[in-house]
């Protein structure tokens, strides 16, 4: 499963910056082209918190909408998958600036 590999991802990064010292809560940003379904996920980094420094942390998941840029507009739009053309002009394809984001944002340590 795609999420139990980013959740394990998420914990070793988080164990590594937590200085042995306990972590209350992770705030993730997760980017709506990224592909990861965040209730997939949520339930993979319970199971894999247990018996780390996570365990019983709790998971913040903030979904970050995706937008793409038009050369034509000079614009930046909210898109709603990759291959969206431009909802202005219809230029296709956009480039991405958003959504892609998958990132340990925030860590709340004892
Ligand atoms: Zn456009």
């Amino acid at each position: 499963m795609h999420e139990l590999s980013i959740a394990q991802g998420v914990v070793d990064i988080c164990q590594q910056h937590a200085g042995g010292r306990r972590v209350l809560a992770v705030t993730l940003e997760i980017g709506t082209l990224s592909g990861v379904v965040p209730d997939a996920l949520e339930f993979c980094f319970e199971a894999s918190t247990s018996g780390t420094l996570l365990e019983g942390a709790r998971l913040d998941i903030e979904r970050v909408a995706a937008t793409g840029y038009c050369r034509d507009c000079d614009r930046t739009h909210p898109i709603t998958a990759y291959f969206d053309p431009c909802p202005a002009c219809g230029t296709f394809p956009l480039e991405v600036r958003s959504g892609e984001e998958l990132r340990v944002k925030d860590l709340e340590v004892e």
